[in-house]
């Protein structure tokens, strides 16, 4: 849920008298390969006569109906909260909850054809539980509940995502913020997509420091020209023509530092059905690829889906006789309340639409349009180690907050000056893509499939099942084997 939905809630449910109280809500489903996620849109909060309070607190018939039927107008779902004020950790259901959400799961499903979903907020520890209710009987507990706003914080269920011990390797990472924090950071999915120069060192650093599952996204192989910036790839996997998220994946494996490291390679590009969902899968995802079109799907999924996308880069600038001038590198990250990619400038609408036609793959179109492709994915090894540490030092005020203080807004640091400024860049009045928050599945469809690299996978794919592939696979495999 949003953070400002959280906010809401809990100064209902938040009573000074200590009673348990209810509130309800719809929610937008948003649906991923793996993961189904309820997003929380809309707070219905009770009107007088609508609810009970003292002792068990309960819903009024005629507040559900109210809300149900705002909830199926709107094509959403409904979902029945309420407060258990001496919580402090995830919650189960007591007896009376188990009747009441079940009482209201027939008349919610039938009525909206979605999920019931019951929600849980443990007072004293300011713990969230839910679970979805897909009929009177059936009921399926959710395995985390997320907020989402200039901090991410996650509450997890721990008969499914239990609490991660840390590791001897990870002693020193411990020491800096504590055991608490390690667990929950260690417990959040991380999507990294492209894995050039910035994208491959974040998602190592992110395995070294213990996070579990990280997923590397990228359709590419690896190519001679990518070996001045991609740490860790070899002349060998140039040679091979290896997927690059095939080198990550090896990388991360090496780097890993939890017990047991959960390292997901997607060799697939995010402009397709496929990679959007995929996508869906992960709670914070980082951005970073230089077009147009997967930076949209990105800036996209961070407001309709509610998943942080931390988006940076590094920007060039030659002087006319061919001489390096100077250099930007920026980052931000793209939560609800902080300006997207668009009203930061950082996405150009018409760009999008040229890289969705193909025409920035055509080499044609592209030397006649004069647009500066090589230019723009200008990088240089030792420039684009400030775009990872701004992009992590990001993500470190995202998750973990030091001192309370989340993230810090769009930052932009300049080479020749040494200086570090705080952009001033704010969201558009009514700009499209923020104000289709929370809407999962109803948002506009934008990954509508790449073609281009759906054909470069492919072919690759193809080349590996001939006997010369499958030769170079075996000659990898014993390479690996005998360094192990
Ligand atoms: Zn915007």
């Amino acid at each position: 849920m949003p953070a400002a939905v959280a906010e809401i809630l809990t100064a209902h449910l938040d009573r000074e008298d200590g009673q348990e109280d209810v509130v309800l809500a719809t929610y937008a489903p948003s649906t991923g390969r793996e993961r189904t996620s309820a997003l929380l849109r809309r707070v219905f909060l009770p009107q007088p006569g609508e609810r009970h309070v003292y002792g068990n607190a309960s819903f009024t018939a005629d507040y559900v109906m109210r809300v149900t039927e705002e909830a199926a107008a709107a094509g959403e779902g409904l979902v029945l909260l309420h407060s258990h004020p001496r919580g402090t950790t995830w919650q189960s259901m007591s007896t009376t909850d188990r009747t009441t959400e079940s009482g209201y799961a027939g008349l919610g499903t039938a009525a909206t054809r979605l999920p019931v979903i019951g929600m849980t907020w443990g007072g004293a520890g300011q713990v969230w539980s839910a679970r979805f209710w897909f009929a009177r009987t059936s009921v399926v507990d959710a395995d985390s509940v997320r907020v989402v706003g200039a901090t991410f914080a996650s509450s997890f269920n721990p008969a499914l995502v239990p609490t991660p011990e840390a590791t001897s390797a990870q002693v020193r990472t411990v020491s800096a913020w504590g055991s608490a924090v390690q667990a929950d950071l260690a417990r959040i999915r991380v999507l990294v997509v492209g894995t050039g120069s910035v994208g491959l060192d974040v998602a190592q650093r992110l395995v070294a420091s213990g996070i579990r599952t990280v997923g590397v996204m990228d359709f590419d192989a690896v190519e001679h020209r990518n070996l001045d910036r991609m740490i860790g790839a070899r002349r060998r996997d140039a040679r091979d023509q290896v997927a690059k998220v095939e080198v990550a994946a090896r990388l991360l494996r090496a780097q890993a530092t939890a017990a047991h490291p959960d390292i997901r390679r997607h060799e697939m590009s995010i402009c397709g059905p496929d990679g959007l969902r995929v996508a869906l899968d992960y709670d914070i995802v980082f951005s970073c690829v230089d077009r147009p079109w997967p930076r949209a799907v990105l800036n996209q999924i961070a407001y309709a889906d509610l998943i942080p996308v931390i988006d940076g880069g590094i920007n060039i600038e030659v002087a006319d006789d061919d001489t390096f001038n100077r250099a930007t590198a920026r980052a931000h990250t793209l939560v609800p309340g902080e300006p997207c990619m668009a009203c930061t400038r950082q996405l150009k609408p018409a760009r999008v639409a040229l890289d969705r036609e193909g025409l920035l793959d055509n080499a044609e179109y592209v030397r006649r349009s004069e647009i500066d492709l090589e230019r723009a994915g200008q990088n240089v090894a030792t420039l684009s180690a400030m775009v990872s540490a701004l992009l992590l030092a990001q993500f470190v005020s995202l998750t973990v907050a030091p001192g309370g203080r989340g993230v810090p807004g769009p930052v932009c640091y300049h080479y020749r000056p040494h200086v570090l400024e705080h952009l001033e860049d704010a969201s558009a009045p009514s700009c499209p893509w923020e104000t289709a928050l929370a809407v999962g599945d109803s948002r506009i469809p934008i990954a509508t499939g790449h073609a281009h690299a759906d054909a470069i996978v492919m072919s690759r794919r193809r080349a590996g099942r001939t006997l010369r592939g499958r030769f170079r696979r075996l000659r990898r495999w014993l390479a690996e084997s005998s360094r192990i």
